[in-house]
């Protein structure tokens, strides 16, 4: 007997609604749910393979503990967690609780459980040292929109279903199917952008899949965007071409903004950047004159080592232009949970601080309660008051996914304790002293906390567990409250409920508490009652989308398998601002002292030597989708993208392999000798380098490829955010010497 389930692909950021055909408790077909109120039947080869996710062999069904011998081998969750009791406690008590870090991966942010129960366990750690992947490649977004809004996740969204003018900056969301910006089939929606009139322009070292359907294409020298913005803004200025509109009487520090600029003429800019003065002020003339426009600037301009003045720059122009929140500019979504006021006053908050402390080792600076990853290896490996003696990583894979990640590898193989929840034996968690498996996603409910807060639409789409649960695996968030309890000192929980409920009632104190909560005066107790006899992310859920903006409760969702459309973006200001002073901060102190970095380098020599650039794979999500025949099958996508002139120059011919090296490592690739690449610049993508023995990824060891993270050098940082530099990173290649016959 077939039954059709409805569920949002938990994959990437795009939320796109799912059609499962299930018999019995197998998985028959997946397709795009053609009724789904957002992404209407879009889905993308990714959202099939959540059927091989769930029936891959290697994937987890039982925990791993190391044995005697050295080797991980099954274990009862009881044992597993009395380890990590037993090894836990002494650690902290001899080192203190800062000796215990954390790192949580991308996919957490795709997995209710996992965020709403991740901070839990953070919390009941009482550590300071958490690490997680927002510091590999967002960080400076939320900085820059923090400091500027008053919220790291008030990110001003492309209102790509009404722009007539899209200029975009190191993204690729016909790739990545959109990043910082939650919008499926963004082929379509760039596709009725042109239709309509509009036009899409794309600033890109690479003719990506974006670049080639785009308008324009200007290849940029890759670290340089923060420039070009900035002579954006110039000419701006100097053309009399601002028009912030009502903007102005809602944003401090448009003066200093002006003066900022001066220096960054076109002509200034053009020889760093590559892309020639006339061209930069066509740009800002026709970013000025278009009836709306919107900037939008993804990975290509956060990591890199202006990431944080180029974000900033980003929500410069919109403002300047008088597109911020404006319909067809950049606006701020309105969600349907989740997206509560600290403060409780619309229209003003505590604002952001950044920096305030910083890394033991190299004075990295916190933000958001986190440390930048690139400071993690030296954190481990560094003796002394503060060392970090333990980590706890939650579906994360930090040996392929973050900078220098050979360093970080070692490091964590000299760990004293090792606890990850995961789904894989991947080449991080074969360090692992134990690891707890979560259930498929099949098998948990589903609810997109963080991607709805970023989305071109408002929307609301929850999805029960599609398949009943593994006996013997328990939801993710027990496995947490678990842990949280073991990290607290209340030993092994056998009922999680007092706790789950005491995260309730911290959740209501707070929305009760604030005067402009819908839920404020009401009695803890009646709440709780009203949402029995819900349990876990699903309880929380349900309060928060009472506490929400929609006067929605889980049920209404729970009536709507295809979601609900809570209508277009709409203009949010002042209320949506965050800042203690109530106003959009264009020049916020710790920006505006960046500025002279970015000056300096208007004189730095351009050396021609190469430089490497990621980039985004339509099959592929970071490190941990590689072991899906589906999506790694056909030939090796693990090449070295290099231009003609280069190769020529180099000596480097097509399918052969070449070797690439710097500081911080060297590996050896297949070369791919393509136009699609500017001169100077090579491309390799991330996430790969799936050949470590121990791990336990039988389809990925096949495919290998690289790890282009071994090049990363965790030196090389944005200086306000302290996120790591992966594109632009210096290299030297050369063709691979012959080997010598013995
Ligand atoms: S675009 Fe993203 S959300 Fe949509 S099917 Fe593909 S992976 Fe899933």
């Amino acid at each position: 007997m077939e039954r059709t389930a409805f569920r949002t692909c938990p994959f990437c950021e795009a939320t796109c609604g799912l059609e499962v055909t299930v018999r019995g408790d197998d998985v028959v077909k997946v397709r795009g749910d053609a009724d789904d109120v957002f992404s209407r039947g879009f889905l993308c080869p990714k959202g099939v393979a959540l059927k091989d996710l769930h029936d891959d062999p290697d994937r987890l069904r039982t925990p791993l503990v190391r044995g005697a011998d050295g080797e991980l081998r099954p274990a009862g969750w009881e044992e597993a967690f009395g380890v990590i009791a037993e090894r836990l406690a002494p650690l902290v008590e001899a080192h203190g609780r800062d000796a215990v870090a954390v790192y949580v991966g991308n996919p957490a942010a795709h997995g209710l459980a996992a965020l709403l129960y991740g901070r839990v366990l953070i919390k009941a750690l009482g550590t300071r040292s958490v690490f997680s992947a927002s510091t590999v490649d967002q960080r400076p977004k939320e900085i820059s929109s923090g400091l500027m809004f008053g919220a790291p996740l008030s990110v001003p969204i492309p209102d790509v279903d009404r722009t007539r003018h899209l200029l975009m900056l190191g993204a690729n969301p016909l790739a990545s199917n959109g990043s910082l910006l939650t919008a499926p089939d963004m082929r379509g929606r760039l596709k009725a952008l042109r239709a309509r009139g509009g036009k899409l322009v794309v600033v890109d070292p690479r003719r990506s899949r974006t670049a080639e359907a785009a308008d324009e294409h200007h290849p940029i020298r890759p670290g340089t965007d923060a420039h070009l913005l900035f002579a954006l803004v110039h000419v701006l200025f100097a053309e009399e071409l601002t028009a912030p509109g009502r903007l102005t009487a809602l944003a401090d520090g448009i003066e200093t903004v002006e003066e900022l600029a001066q220096p960054f003429t076109p002509e200034a800019v053009a020889p760093v950047c590559g892309i020639d003065a006339d061209t930069i002020r066509r740009m800002a003339r026709e970013l000025a004159a278009a009836e709306s426009a919107a900037v939008y600037g993804r990975i290509g301009t956060t990591t890199q080592e202006f990431g944080t003045l180029a974000s900033w720059l980003i929500d410069v122009l919109n403002v300047l232009t008088g597109n911020l929140d404006r319909p067809g500019g950049a606006m701020f979504t309105r969600a349907a949970a989740g997206q509560r006021n600290s403060s409780g006053a619309p229209g003003q908050g505590r604002g952001v601080t950044v920096a305030r402390r910083h890394s033991r080792v190299r004075g990295l600076p916190e933000s958001f309660g986190e440390l930048p990853v690139a400071a993690l290896a030296e954190e481990i490996e560094t003796s002394g008051e503060g060392q970090i003696r333990a980590l706890v990583t939650l579906a994360g894979n930090p040996a392929r996914s973050t900078p220098n990640s050979a360093r970080i590898e070692r490091a964590i193989e000299g760990l004293d304790l090792y606890v990850a929840i995961d789904i894989y034996v991947n080449e991080t968690t074969r360090h692992a002293d134990v690891i707890l498996p979560a259930p498929s996603p099949l098998q948990r409910s589903h609810y997109d906390l963080a991607l709805y807060q970023l989305a071109v639409r408002n929307v609301a789409n929850f999805s029960p567990p599609v398949l009943p649960p593994d006996p013997d695996v328990p939801d993710e968030w027990v496995t947490l409250l678990r842990l949280a309890g073991v990290a607290a000192g209340q030993g092994m929980l056998e009922d999680v409920e007092p706790l789950d409920r005491m995260v309730a009632g911290e959740l209501l104190r707070r929305e009760t508490g604030d005067p402009h909560s819908p839920l404020h005066g009401r009695d803890i107790d009646e709440l709780l009652a009203e949402v029995e006899p819900r349990r876990g992310p699903e309880r929380l859920l349900d309060l928060m989308l009472r506490a929400g903006p929609y006067d929605l409760t889980l049920a209404d969702l729970e009536a709507a398998p295809h979601g609900v459309d809570l209508g277009p973006l709409e203009p949010r200001l002042p209320e949506a601002l965050r800042t203690a002073g109530g106003k959009i901060e264009l020049a916020p102190a710790p920006i505006v002292a960046d500025v002279a970095r970015l000056r300096a380098a208007l004189r730095r020599p351009v050396n021609g030597g190469l430089v490497l650039v990621g980039r985004r794979q339509l099959r592929s999500n970071n490190s941990w989708m590689h072991n899906l025949e589906l999506l790694v099958s056909g030939p090796s996508r693990c090449t070295l993208h290099v231009h003609p002139d280069d190769a020529a120059r180099l000596g480097l011919e097509d399918g052969v392999p070449a070797r690439v090296e710097n500081r911080a490592g060297a590996l050896e690739a297949p070369v791919e000798v393509t136009d699609a690449i500017m001169p100077g610049v090579v491309s390799l993508p991330h996430g790969w380098g799936h050949d470590a023995p121990g791990s336990r990824l039988g389809v990925a060891e096949a495919h290998a490829g690289v790890n282009a993270n071994l090049l990363a050098d965790e030196a090389l940082v944005d200086a306000l955010s302290g996120n790591a530099v992966l594109n632009g990173i210096p290299v030297a290649v050369a063709p691979v010497p012959a080997a010598v016959p013995a």
